[in-house]
Order: C-alpha cells, then structure tokens, then sequence
C-alpha cells in the first residue's frame, strides 16, 4: 500500500502491485463462498473433494476496476467476467454510463463488484443499482481504498451489500478525491492524464 501510494512508483510498477493487492482482496472476499461436495479419483482412491457451488461474477467498473481483475481471476479463475463502464462527469461529480455487460440473471449468483477507490460511492451505487436489477441479491464492493463518505453512500443505498477494503482513509477533497488516497488510479495504472474517455468527452 506504500508503494501503490507513492507518488514516484512508475505505471509498470503500480499495475503490478494493484494486481497483487487484487489477489490478496480477492481471498478475503471469497472466503466463504459456497462450496459443493465432488466425487473425484486420486491417483490412489475415489475420495469427496470441495468444489466452489455456483460460478461466481466479478464486475470491474471500467477503467479502474480492471487493475484489481487479474488478481481476482489469479484466485476464483473461472469467474464470470461482467464490464460495467462509468465515469465521473467532473462538474456535477456524477456517474455516467457508458457501457454494461452483465449476465441476465444474477439471482443465484456471489458478485464481486471491483473499483479501487471508493471515493462518493455514486458510481458504485449506480453499479450496484444495475447489478440489482439482474437480480443480484449477494453482492460484495472490493475496494483498495474507501473514503467513509463513499461507505456511507453505498451502505444507504444497499445495506446488504459487503464492503471489503484494504484501507479505510480520512476523508474527500473538494474535488472528490481521497485524501491522502493515491491519486487517480486509472491514470497511474494506465499512463494517461484523463479519466474522462474521449468518445464521450464534450469538445472544448
Ligand atoms: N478515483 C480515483 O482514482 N482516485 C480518487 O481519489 C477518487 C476517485
């Protein structure tokens, strides 16, 4: 988490560590999904072995949630992988969607939304509003950041829902970032310098 906060560690290195702390998340998050009994032969016997019961969905908001995928796959490999794509207009500070992929019917279903910052929590709110709608009844946020604001938005509008952090930080600066936080996470894991995509960006 140092390293992921430093200002001079480089976009290889912080993309690496992000898929780390990804893996590391992922195991605390996964931890009591429900398994099923498997009847398998060793090379020595037939024996009962546990296999995870229902294949679990891992939605990454687009862009930053990607960082923390790789290491969610390296844990719960054949997850279902749902794209959920919202920025942050920056003037009224709320979320736009610009892309949705997500399986039709979430009801049986553990989801895992992933974005590292937890900054307001409007886009995980709307995230979670457009999972819910599917059905998901059994949702958890993987965070490697959470403001206490952005907590309280997503457990007023989802008291279900889970929230699982690596760190919980002081508070928003009046551009909603997280302070102290570690930046904008998609810029530094991707080298660029605005987390606002082109194609949807009014032109100047
Ligand atoms: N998104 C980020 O990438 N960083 C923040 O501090 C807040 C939102």
């Amino acid at each position: 988490m140092a390293r992921l906060r430093d200002r001079e560690t480089s976009t290889p290195v912080f993309r690496k560590l992000m898929e780390e702390l990804g893996a590391f998340l992922a195991y605390e998050a996964t931890r009591d999904l429900p398994m099923r009994d498997e009847r398998v032969t060793t090379p020595l016997i037939e024996t009962t072995a546990k296999r995870i019961a229902t294949r679990p969905v891992v939605a990454p908001i687009l862009r930053a949630g990607l960082g923390l995928l790789p290491g969610f796959l390296d844990v719960i490999d054949d997850a279902v992988v749902a794209h959920l794509g919202f920025y942050r207009d920056p003037v009224s500070l709320q979320p736009i969607a610009y892309y949705a992929n997500v399986p039709d019917d979430l009801a049986e279903r553990r989801v895992f939304l992933l974005d590292p910052m937890l900054a307001t929590g409007n886009s995980g709110a709307a995230a979670l509003d457009a999972l819910a709608t599917r059905g998901a009844k059994h949702m958890t946020f993987i965070s490697l950041i959470a403001a206490p604001e952005g907590v309280r938005t997503i457990l007023a509008a989802h008291p279900d829902v889970r929230i699982v952090t690596a760190a919980l930080d002081e508070r928003l600066n009046d551009h909603a970032y997280i302070v102290p936080g570690l930046g904008d996470a998609g810029d530094r894991m991707f080298g660029s310098t605005s987390s606002v995509p082109v194609s949807v960006r009014p032109r100047e």
